[in-house]
């Protein structure tokens, strides 16, 4: 018994320092590390696919006015599965490596996002889309506020 114990003392010596000296001294996750998720704003062009396809439901796609498309990311519940990152059409979504997220006030972890869809290229006015599959292309299956869904 005495000697078991001994041999895994000297076990346990010989392999030396296995743990990280975080939180003492700052750690710096290696490549590929699912961190903290940011959306570049200029890039995202309000699709919504990361929306879809995020597992615990967290981003929030709603669209005000048929020309400003709202994204809220509900980051308190995310998962770090960086699924928005890769579906992203347009690489807006950049999976960080910040993990020191712990924080008392949830407004830490949201993030909102609007992106103003469907505006002439000319001149910059927001135009209403042609035809009805146009329309739905910008606002989605979501109608302006104020008007009904058979409208
Ligand atoms: S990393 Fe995963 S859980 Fe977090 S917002 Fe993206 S899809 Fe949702
Ligand atoms: S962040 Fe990417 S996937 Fe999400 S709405 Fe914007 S462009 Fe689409």
């Amino acid at each position: 018994m005495i000697i078991s114990k001994l041999k895994e003392a000297l076990i346990c010596l010989k392999a030396g320092r296995v743990t990280l000296p975080y939180p003492f001294a700052p750690h710096d996750p290696e490549d590929g590390f699912h961190g903290r998720v940011v959306v570049d704003a200029e890039k995202c062009v309000g699709c919504g696919g990361c929306a879809e396809v995020c597992p615990p439901r967290c981003i929030e796609v709603t669209d005000p006015s048929p020309e400003k498309r709202v994204l809220e990311f509900f980051l308190e519940r995310c998962t770090y599965c960086a699924r928005c990152a890769e579906v992203c059409p347009e690489d807006a979504v950049i999976v960080t490596k910040e993990f020191e997220t712990a924080t008392n006030d949830l407004e830490d972890m949201h993030m909102r996002v609007e992106v103003f869809m469907s505006t002439c290229r000319r001149c910059g006015r927001c135009y209403e889309p042609p035809t009805p599959l146009d329309r739905m292309m910008v606002t989605g299956f979501r109608p302006p506020t104020g008007e009904s869904e058979g409208a």
